[in-house]
Formats: structure tokens, sequence, C-alpha cells
């Protein structure tokens, strides 16, 4: 494996100052993770820009240094800092990956929660990745990762950062190298041949925790047909297309990962049979509020109301960040924030105890089985994922070139438009469309973007 790492910004060209100052501790930080990515077998070519001037032709000739050199991964080491001058609370890691290149937000991911666990740093985000089309990432033409190590401006952040320095290099190190090489870019910078895939080893990491925040990636039509497939007549007060849909987009607006918040409705629904205490005209599709002994829960007036609220109160458990729509989650304020960043998180906190105590004597046991509240949603989830691979959808990343692989040029046009919920029920690449078809499309675009941006 051989890996390009270089500092922040350059020696005259300043990067953020605060309690820390970006530039200097970043050239720190890069010849000790050098060090130890060279203990661990990797190849290494380190890089300080010294010459520039001012903030472009900085970036450009990192970028130009980065895509001349012989490598199978990028790495930038950066601090951050945010207005408003010198805080006290922490606010975290974040690595910064390119749109729509899951494997590098794999890697991303892997990277800030190494950071985290070794320094007590939080992850900012809930997860610590963050997608950028910055031009570090953007430019230079292999897979590449940007960290953003802490906060200078927070004093939590310099403080952990200072006290455990060695860790966290250390640790990224051990995280880079532990890790999967993602495949080569799909996106190839302007000027640069296309690229060989990039070799290196794989591994693969089952145990990893998946996150409730993040991009969805199976599309609507294919949630609603999964769904209709187990339940031919579920319980809903809108089509499940249109329930898919409010769970994708009101989770995209949010960052919560809405194919999989299906998957729990699903779960605590029983595949919108219900028949337990909640019923149907409640619109309570994730159980909120209905803690057993017939207690019934919330009743919401409509679908559009039932999805937000179960979003904004996934929202409370994986994030600290605030909400970007009202809230409509009536036991939001009763969450500790960010106390579930991961799917797994939630047995004992959103269902409680979160598994059988008929059939396991305790969470322990129901984990080890795969049984406890969180892996049921992410079984289900796996399930939806298998269905959507034979029925022939691959799983929507964006941005990514689905046209190139697909039968037809436009059926990356499509995935993307069925994605983001403005519906095209079928395929049919080719036939012209009529009127009304015209004014139905137009309509939905309406609704789901100009007037939604709008907002
Ligand atoms: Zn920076």
């Amino acid at each position: 494996m051989r890996v390009c790492i270089s500092s922040a910004h350059g020696k005259n060209v300043s990067g953020a100052v605060g309690i820390l100052n970006e530039v200097e501790e970043s050239r720190r930080i890069v010849p000790e993770v050098v060090k130890y990515l060279k203990q661990a077998g990797a190849e290494v070519i380190e890089f300080h820009e010294n010459n520039a001037r001012d903030k472009n032709s900085n970036v450009n000739a990192i970028v130009a240094f980065h895509n001349s050199q012989q490598r199978d991964l990028d790495v930038s080491v950066h601090l951050n800092s945010v207005d408003g001058g010198i805080r006290e609370a922490g606010i975290g890691v974040e690595v910064l990956y390119l749109t729509g290149n899951t494997q590098t937000h794999k890697l991303a991911s892997h990277v800030a929660r190494a950071i985290s666990n070794a320094s007590g740093l939080i992850l900012r985000r809930g997860d610590g990745t963050l997608v950028s089309n910055l031009g570090f990432m953007r430019l230079t033409n292999k897979p590449a990762i940007l960290i953003e190590v802490c906060f200078v401006n927070s004093q939590t952040d310099a403080g952990l950062y200072r006290e455990n320095f060695d860790s966290i290099c250390r640790a990224i190190a051990k995280a880079i190298t532990g890790q999967m090489i993602p495949a080569a870019k799909t996106q190839t910078a302007p000027g640069t041949a296309c690229d060989a895939p990039a070799s290196g080893k794989i591994i693969d990491e089952p145990d990893k925790p998946v996150p409730i925040m993040g991009i969805s990636s199976i599309a609507a039509e294919v949630m609603a047909v999964f769904l209709l497939s187990r339940s031919p007549e579920p319980k809903i007060n809108c089509t499940p297309h249109e329930l898919a849909m409010l769970y994708i987009k009101e989770g995209m607006a949010e960052g919560i990962r809405g194919d999989i918040a299906f998957c729990q409705a699903i779960h605590e629904t029983g595949w919108f049979r219900y028949g337990g205490d909640v019923k149907p005209e409640q619109n309570n599709f994730a159980g909120i509020g209905a803690i057993g002994a017939g207690a019934g829960g919330a009743v919401f007036d409509a679908p559009e109301i039932g999805v937000l609220a179960h979003i904004h109160h996934l929202k409370a458990y994986a994030s600290n960040e605030p909400l970007v729509s009202e809230n409509k989650s009536p036991r939001f304020h009763l969450v500790t924030r960010g106390i579930a960043p991961n799917w797994i998180d939630l047995a004992g906190r959103w269902a409680v105890p979160g598994f059988d105590s008929k059939r396991f004597n305790n969470i322990g046991d129901a984990y080890s089985r795969g049984e406890t509240y969180g892996q049921q949603i992410l079984k289900i989830y796996e399930s939806l994922k298998h269905y959507a691979s034979l029925a022939g959808y691959p799983a929507y990343t964006p941005a990514s070139d689905t046209s190139k692989n697909a039968e037809h040029w436009a059926e990356g046009s499509f995935q993307y438009l069925n994605y983001m919920g403005v519906t095209i029920h079928e395929r049919r690449f080719d036939d012209a469309p009529t009127r009304g078809e015209m004014f139905a499309l137009l309509e939905q675009y309406d609704r789901n973007f100009i007037k939604a941006s709008k907002k």
C-alpha cells in the first residue's frame, strides 16, 4: 500500500488559528503518522507545501504533488475552526470524503472513529464524516480523505488533542493500514488520464456498526415493492410508495438513513399489519410513546407528520445537530441528544429492554444471537438490500455514474429521480411522454424540490 500524505495549507498560507495553529500542528501530526504508517508496512510519500503565496496556488501545488506520485490513497491533515471565537465545548473530529464515494466514506468513518476512540474527541455530526467537494478531494485522482483532527478554537478539543497527540497519530496510521483501500474514483479530474483501479489489500469490517445518520442507498420504489412482497395489504393511510418517498425525502433533509428508518417502521408495525397497542389510524410508525400495557402512544394527523416525527425522534438519539424542520416528535425533549449514533445503540434506549426477555437472560445474550432491537432492524435492511439486488436495482450511490454500466444511458437519471422522490413508475426509456405524464412529472418536481427548497 502506498499512501501520499500532506499537511494543511502552506508555510506561507495560513490555515485556522485559535488555541492551536492549524499549519503548525498538521506539520507535527503528518511526520508522526508517516512514522507509524511505515512501521505498519506502508510505503509513504510525505509533502509540505512551502512556496505558494495564496490559497489557490497552494491548493493547486498540493494537488499537483499528489497527482505526480504513484499511490493508492491521498490523505490531507487539517484542523478545523468555527466562527465566534474560543469556546469551551468540544466540537470533535470529522473526516471528509468525496460525494458519493461509498468506499471512501467507509474509510473516512473508520479513521474518524479511530481518532475519537484514541482521544475522546467526539464524532462530529454523529458519525464523524462529511461529504465534501473541496479541491483536495475533487482534484486528486486517487481515493482521498481529508482529516479535520479537531477544532483549533475549542478548549475541550485542544486539551484532548494535546493530551492524546501520540495516540491520535498512531490511530490514524492504524486505521488507514488496517482498512480496505477504496477502489479508484469514478470521477476523474479534468486533464488527467483515467486511473487504473487502485490495488491494495481488502479487509472488510463485518462488525462495524451502521450509523443512523447517513445517506439512504435504496430507491423508494424498491422499498415499496419490498414491503408489498411480504405484506400485500399494508394498513397505511397513503400508498406504500408515498410512504417510502417520505422516508427518503425527510430522512435526507435531516441527514437520517430514511431507508433503514423505513425498516424500523416495518419492524415496529409488523409489516404494517399492526395488531399491537398502536392502531393504523395513528400514523405512528415507530411506536413513539407506546410504552406497553395498552398505552397506544402518539397520534399523528397524517402519514407526513408521522414520518417527520419518526425521523426527528431518530435524530434526537443519533446526533447533536439541530433539526432542519419544525419538531414533530412529542418525546424529542426526553432524549439525551446523540446518545445512540448507531442502530444497534437503540436497544435499551428507544426500545426497553430492547430484547425478548422471555428468550434471553440479558442484552448481551440477545446481542450474541443477533436479536437485539437494532440488530432486528438491520436484518430487515439486509433483506431489503438483497431484494433490491435480486430485483436488479443497484443500491443508489449519489453522484456515482450509474449510467456507465447500465443497459440504458438514462438509467442513472432514472435512479436519481426515483431516489429523490420524483416518481417515474416505469423505465420505458425510449417511449415519448404523454402530455399528462409531463404535467405529473413537473408537478412532482415542483412539490419535492422547488417548494421544499423555499421552505
Ligand atoms: Zn484547513
